[in-house]
């Protein structure tokens, strides 16, 4: 039997006001326990929300960047339920009514093609509290700084159909609300993270099957690790004549399994209903006109000028613009240098992401400045030194011993272009190797790799390739 996956993600991107939802205390990463927690966050009866008008402004970006409908109208209500670090018994939130509805994305899918993924909704709401169990003996702790902390739910279509489409997905609302410089994005801390709702059903079948969600997966790597362990355990279970149950499952990324948390429980129980400390939230369309004039260039609109306005190849356009520092990066290093845009996108995806990779550094500790970068293209472009040189120079540059121009004179490492000289070493490489060039006048022609590679290595790799070859084959055929 074939089976078809459906998968619906639900995306939690934490707000990055400096203060909370429905209070004025901080939203500080990190503080001491309990220093963050006002009485409004404390839940203490008789005080009163007060709306973040920062949170509805950002809400209204994300819903234009994804191309949805900003409600003129949205409420705010109270999900009841009880858990110790939740200390009013019900999160606020919106549902019926939620800010953002009817958007959409697109992402590259399995087969390379363009695919649509449908984004259902986007709402409003504040973070719970944490429960804190490790380091205390015998009993939990409730640190409730986290507590108010904003939130935008952001919630799919069933439209995605495997665990890699899901990540694409899930980078692609990363990249989105990192450009709106809506979300830190900082998935170590939390700020996002996604519950996987994921689902089997035989291919051709067209109503969906009893779906299971997978809890709070806060890396790309766990969502698709995850996803795809609940797909081969549905379709086993299936096979085996079982029944999926709907419930809500945790990864466990230690043993690299779902197990189950708890049955699925119905909005019902939750008795949503709409706060009646809040007002409804209401937005003109002159405020929505003035939130589009201010959005930024958007990832897939940048990517598509990178490939007009530089001739770029589109995967290196999508690598370049999958974040705005490093396209900001790309777009100064190829203002200020002479060369061609594909190269300097060559020697940024190259050589600088390896670098920084390599000793595990974010592009804002990068070692070499962009307008270095450029000057280092520069002198390629210009012949003072090859491109097997550059290397060597990006090297020394890496470690901090100058710039380009600066090493290049120092190392003596300038490309001789001087033909006489280059003449005079060619002459001594076929004066020393008559076998060889014997051997290359009967017609094997693959020998002048050989001469190439001795002139380079007289000339310390210095030589401009072009000159050698040129010379090279002009004096072996006379
Ligand atoms: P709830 O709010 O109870 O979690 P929703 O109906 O709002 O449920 O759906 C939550 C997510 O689950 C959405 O992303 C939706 O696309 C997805 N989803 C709904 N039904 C299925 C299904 N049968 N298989 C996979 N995903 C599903
Ligand atoms: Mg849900």
């Amino acid at each position: 039997m074939s089976w078809e996956v459906v998968i619906g993600l639900e995306i939690h991107a934490q707000l990055a006001t400096r203060s909370k939802i429905f209070s004025g205390a901080s939203t500080a990463y990190g503080a001491e326990p309990n220093t963050q927690a006002c009485l409004v966050d404390l839940g203490y009866p008789g005080v009163l929300p007060v709306l973040n008008e920062e949170v509805v402004h950002m809400a209204a970006m994300f819903g234009l960047a994804v191309n949805a409908t900003v409600a003129p109208r949205s409420v705010f209500a109270r999900k009841n339920y009880f858990y110790p670090d939740l200390p009013k018994g019900y999160q606020i939130s919106q549902y019926e009514l939620p800010i953002v509805e009817h958007g959409e994305l697109f992402i590259t899918d399995d087969d390379g093609n363009e695919k649509r993924i449908g984004i259902t909704r986007a709402h409003l709401e504040e973070d719970a509290g944490k429960s804190i169990h490790e380091g205390l003996d015998r009993s939990s702790g409730i640190d409730l700084n986290r507590a108010g902390t904003p939130l935008l739910e952001i919630v799919s279509e069933p439209d995605i159909r495997s665990a890699k489409e899901a990540v694409a997905y899930m980078r692609k609302i990363h990249t989105i609300v990192r450009y709106l410089g809506i979300s830190d994005g900082n998935m170590q801390e939390g700020s996002f993270r996604c519950d996987a709702n994921v689902s089997v059903r035989p291919r051709g079948q067209t109503e969906f099957s009893t779906r299971t969600e997978i809890k709070n997966l806060n890396s790309f790597r766990f969502v698709e690790r995850a996803i795809n362990y609940e797909i081969e355990r549905q379709i086993d279970l299936v096979e085996d004549g079982g029944e999926v149950v709907q419930e809500t499952r945790l990864y466990d990324a230690a043993n690299d399994e779902t197990r189950s948390m708890r049955s699925k429980e119905e909005a019902n129980d939750y008795r949503y209903f709409p706060d009646p400390d809040l007002l409804p939230v209401e937005i003109g369309a002159e405020y929505i006109e003035n939130v589009r004039k201010q959005l930024p260039e958007l990832p897939d609109a940048k990517q598509r000028r990178f490939v007009d306005e530089y001739g770029l190849k589109n995967a290196d356009a999508a690598q370049l613009t999958s974040s705005r520092p490093l396209a900001d990066y790309y777009e100064e290093a190829v203002a200020a240098a002479d060369a061609k845009p594909q190269v300097v996108a060559n020697w940024v995806i190259g050589d600088l992401i390896g670098a920084l990779n390599k000793d595990g550094l974010g592009l804002a500790d990068s070692r070499i400045s962009a307008a270095d970068l450029a000057g280092l293209v520069s002198r390629i472009h210009d012949n003072t030194i090859s491109g097997k040189i550059a290397k060597q120079v990006f090297e020394a540059m890496w470690a901090g011993e100058g710039t380009a121009d600066e090493i290049i004179e120092a190392k003596g490492l300038k490309q001789i272009t001087d033909s006489s000289a280059i003449e005079a070493v060619v002459d001594k490489v076929i004066a020393e190797n008559p076998g060889q060039v014997a051997e290359f006048k009967a017609g094997k022609d693959k020998l002048i790799g050989f001469f190439v590679g001795q002139v380079m290595k007289e000339t310390k790799g210095q030589a401009n390739p072009g000159q050698v070859n040129q010379i090279l084959k002009q004096k072996l055929s006379s």
